[in-house]
């Protein structure tokens, strides 16, 4: 059900991923700068331009951490961003209710609620203890 609320609080985390993505890539802008590389150079000089898609598939190979966290967040947000469009943002991707309003507000690009987020964590982690 959209409520006129809901939409309002759907702009507003639309405001809040924008504004995200802009510094994201005003950090990968920075990295990339500092990295000196050829491809670096030409992914700065068509940084506009570029989807967040053709970012990380020419960035694959440059191995500077901070180039692949800023990736790493920055296809998190344009996927939340998408969602948006889609009408698809704010429902957890395991049981598909509305995720909890306070855990979008701590992270707009939240994929899970409460509980299935529980439930993930602690999976993640048995599975590393395994690995160990
Ligand atoms: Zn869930």
């Amino acid at each position: 059900m959209v409520t006129k609320q809901h939409s309002a609080q759907l702009e507003r985390f639309k405001k809040t991923l924008e504004s995200e993505h802009q510094l994201l890539i005003a950090d990968l802008a920075m990295a990339l700068t500092s990295i000196e590389t050829e491809t670096s150079r030409n992914v700065l000089a068509n940084l506009k331009a570029l989807s967040c898609d053709e970012l990380v598939e020419l960035l694959a190979d440059e191995e500077c951490p901070e180039i692949n966290r800023t990736l790493k967040r920055l296809r998190a947000v344009d996927a939340s961003l998408c969602q948006t469009e889609l009408g698809l943002y704010g429902f957890c991707a395991d049981c598909e209710k509305a995720i909890e309003l306070d855990m979008l507000q701590r992270d707009a690009t939240q994929q899970r609620c409460y509980a299935c987020d529980q439930i993930h964590r602690h999976v993640k982690k048995n599975n590393k203890r395994i690995l160990l």
